[in-house]
């Protein structure tokens, strides 16, 4: 037990938060599994989460705004950001550019923020590539495929042969569960959130996250070094 009087090395949950790297929590999962609604409920509910907002050529929807859920361009203006390497990742997803902006994310890092992304597998691995051990990647599995197929015409966002085109690219996507950290199944809206919240927590606690902490733990060892000296 500590004494009471010690006056050496201390150290708060908050401390070990101030000082660690963040990271990138990438959400993976087939059209129609819903990692959207996954997504925009832990961006609710978590302060020091930010969101990497995508560029992509393809149409907005009806619900979308630009430069909230996507930014949207014209496929000039994404080729030019491709060969500016302005992108951190890109991919080609059903005839459509869809890329990460560099820039926002080192910002958010900077900040000390995690940060969320909602890409394709081809985007993870490029990430992974990239960012090794500060890439966290969760694959988000519907609890059936017709499950996931009726979502998608629940969503009515698709005609049959878009929907048909997803479905083909599940395909791919199902296969490279293998890529990922962590696999987790949203059959309960609730649970799968408050379950990726666990994997946030954790990751957030590891120890490669946390080299700044070393002047700390170093206070401790002199500490424990000076009560036994006593
Ligand atoms: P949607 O058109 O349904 O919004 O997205 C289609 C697919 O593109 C989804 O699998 C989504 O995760 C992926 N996507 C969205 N933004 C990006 C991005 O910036 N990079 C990559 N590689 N994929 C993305």
């Amino acid at each position: 037990m500590i004494s009471e009087n010690s006056n050496g090395t201390t150290v708060s949950a908050q401390a070990i938060e101030d000082v660690r790297r963040g990271f990138m929590l990438v959400l993976a999962a087939p059209s129609g599994a819903g990692k959207g609604t996954i997504a925009a409920k832990l961006m609710e509910e978590d302060a020091n989460l930010a969101l990497s907002v995508s560029a992509t050529t393809r149409q907005r929807r009806a619900a979308e705004e630009h430069g909230v859920h996507y930014f949207f361009h014209e496929a000039d203006e994404f080729e030019r950001k491709i060969k500016a390497n302005e992108l951190l990742e890109w991919a080609k997803v059903h005839d459509n550019y869809y890329g990460t902006p560099r820039e926002s994310v080192d910002a958010s890092l900077n900040e000390g923020k995690d940060v969320l992304f909602d890409i394709d597998i081809a985007g993870v691995r490029q990430l992974q590539k990239q960012a090794g051990e500060d890439v966290v990647s969760i694959f988000v599995l519907p609890p059936s495929i017709a499950e996931m197929h009726a979502r998608l015409k629940g969503r009515g966002d698709d005609d049959d042969t878009a929907i048909k085109r997803r479905m083909k690219t599940a395909i791919d996507e199902v296969s490279g569960w293998q890529e990922f950290d962590y696999i987790i199944v949203n059959d309960d809206l609730n649970k799968a959130v408050t379950t990726v919240q666990s994997i946030i927590t954790a990751e957030r606690l590891k120890r490669l996250r946390l080299a700044k902490l070393t002047g700390k733990m170093d206070g401790m060892i002199a500490d424990l070094k000076a009560v036994i000296a006593e």
